[in-house]
């Protein structure tokens, strides 16, 4: 989306406010910015264009709602009640937030629908942790008793991106709000409705007024306005390298901490012995998943060279098969989030033509898909030279690139050949051998003989490297959501 886009004349728009303290509320200044779907760049909906003003009361709401409102006051297990209670009123809203999500992103309604079930799961989980965060108790000197308390940081605030807006909303919001914090969250421009929708329904469950605020808007503005706020006490970010640097300068200026996620390029390591029966659905969906837009996608293939023309056939006859096309055609995959990706996407293919990287396979687009949706044609590229862009940069699209290896400690250093690390998976039959990369492989979570772009709300999710630091999900999160305070009783 964009704000100076011509707007085509024929859908009803609906009209979204920014949560702060407890309403539903303008931009102080009245501005707005139009919300188009990049299934078929129809308008169909509006969000408030929020300046530092709009931020500066969201901050200070929350301030107040941990200071002295019931939120900072709760008792853990009540928090996670009403928590609970959000959980079910997003099932229940489920086919209505899955719409949202899937025309403000592109992606097909399938995926909408699985990325609520997960959105619900994450509210589930951290209430039913909410009451399970303990502390220890430290053996120290004769005459005195030492413990440790888990306390919330205070006001956290969070900027998230437009891949899976529902998702990562679920994953701040569930754990920040579960340890205690009230929160800040500025989701992205291109997609944010479903996060608007869903802390309506925070104050419906009962989440009280100011616990969980959130105002849309541009990145330079809204954004960056939350993330040198004074008033916070935590920051997380989800989303590009470059904006990550700008967050933690912000971060660091405010001396606060921060958690980033920014994305990775993600290897799927295949040796000859591996049951590709298996392998290839699994590594074909790493990322095709939301056309290539997710954070963990499994964009590498790293193939033993004994087995490299096998894997590379079967996945080409995959990749042929390949349909994109409209959010509610519900096919492979959808349109890209907007004009600016797909034109990227189309710059690195456009760069490995020029380059002589073999395109092994292109899907295509349904031929009914609209002209204004930003479609792009899942791409099989290889074998992709090891410095080349496509084995090294986020395409952050469905670009799939095959690189080959001699050995197991090859497979390992190629791997690890990039600047990111945030997740691995392994296809072999040897299971020490899979065991060993395991250990091996700098990526915040690997898998053996299966992969999760994105997956488990249980499993902690985080970067080495490029990819960013600490840890979202399961319930790791709470002790970045967390610090702990020291404190010590004489009684001897
Ligand atoms: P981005 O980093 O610009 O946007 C992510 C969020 O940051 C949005 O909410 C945006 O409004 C906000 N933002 C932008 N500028 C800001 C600023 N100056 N201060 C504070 N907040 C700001 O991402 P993008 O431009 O939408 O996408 C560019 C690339 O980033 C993609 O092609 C992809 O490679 C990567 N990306 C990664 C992820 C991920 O999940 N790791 C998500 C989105 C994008």
């Amino acid at each position: 989306m964009g704000i100076d886009r011509p707007t085509p004349a024929t859908t009803t728009v609906v009209a979204f406010n920014n949560i702060i303290d407890g309403a539903r509320v303008e931009a102080a200044d009245g501005r707005r910015l139009d919300v188009m779907s990049p299934s078929d760049g129809v308008v169909f909906a509006s969000i408030p264009r929020s300046s530092a003003v709009d931020v500066d009361r969201a901050v200070k709401a929350a301030r107040a709602a941990f200071d002295t409102g019931p939120w900072g006051q709760m008792a853990a297990v009540d928090r996670g009640r009403i928590l609970m209670g959000l959980s079910q009123l997003i099932t229940a809203h489920a086919e209505e937030l899955a719409t949202f999500e899937s025309r403000d992103t592109g992606k097909p309604i399938r995926q909408g629908r699985a990325d609520i079930v997960a959105t619900a799961r994450y509210f589930e989980f951290y209430a039913g942790a909410a009451d399970k965060l303990t502390g220890d108790t430290i053996p120290t000197i004769d005459g005195f008793l030492a413990m440790t308390i888990r306390e919330p940081h205070g006001v956290v605030g969070g900027v998230i991106p437009w891949n899976y807006p529902a998702q990562i909303m679920g994953r701040v919001a569930g754990a920040a709000l579960a340890a205690g914090n009230t929160v800040v969250l500025k989701p992205a421009e291109d997609a944010c409705l479903s996060v608007v929708r869903i802390a309506e329904l925070a104050l419906e469950a009962g989440v009280p007024p100011g616990a969980f605020n959130v105002v849309t808007g541009l990145g330079a503005e809204a954004g960056a306005a939350l993330s040198a706020h004074p008033g916070l006490d935590f920051l997380t970010f989800t989303g590009s390298p470059e904006v990550g640097t700008l967050i933690q300068q912000a971060a660091a200026v405010n001396h606060i901490g921060v958690t980033l996620e920014l994305g990775g390029k993600s290897p799927q390591i295949v040796f000859a012995d591996a049951d590709l029966h298996q392998a290839i659905p699994v590594i074909v969906n790493a990322i095709i998943q939301n056309a290539g837009q997710t954070c963990s996608a499994g964009s590498r293939v790293l193939i033993e060279r004994t087995a490299f023309d096998e894997v590379a056939r079967r996945l080409a006859e995959r990749f042929t098969a390949l349909v994109a096309g409209p959010w509610d055609a519900d096919l492979d995959l959808g349109a890209l989030v907007n004009a600016k990706q797909k034109a990227r996407v189309e710059r690195f293919l456009a760069r490995a033509e020029a380059e002589q990287v073999p395109i092994l396979a292109r899907g295509r687009i349904a031929a009914n898909a609209p002209e204004a949706g930003q479609y792009v044609a899942p791409a099989l590229v290889g074998p992709v030279p090891r410095d080349n862009a496509l084995a090294q940069e986020e395409v952050f699209g469905p670009v799939l690139s095959l690189i080959s290896f001699e050995d197991e400690a090859d497979a390992i250093a190629l791997a690890n050949g990039t600047p990111y690390g945030l997740v691995a998976g392994v296809w072999t039959r040897d299971g020490q051998r899979a065991v060993r990369i395991g250990r091996k492989v700098r990526a915040g979570q690997v898998f053996l003989n299966a992969y999760g772009a994105g997956g488990g709300v249980e499993l902690p999710f985080g970067g080495f490297k490029k990819s960013g630091h600490g840890r979202e999900k399961g319930f790791e999160a709470l002790h970045h959501f967390t610090a702990p305070k020291t404190l010590v009783i004489k009684h001897g």
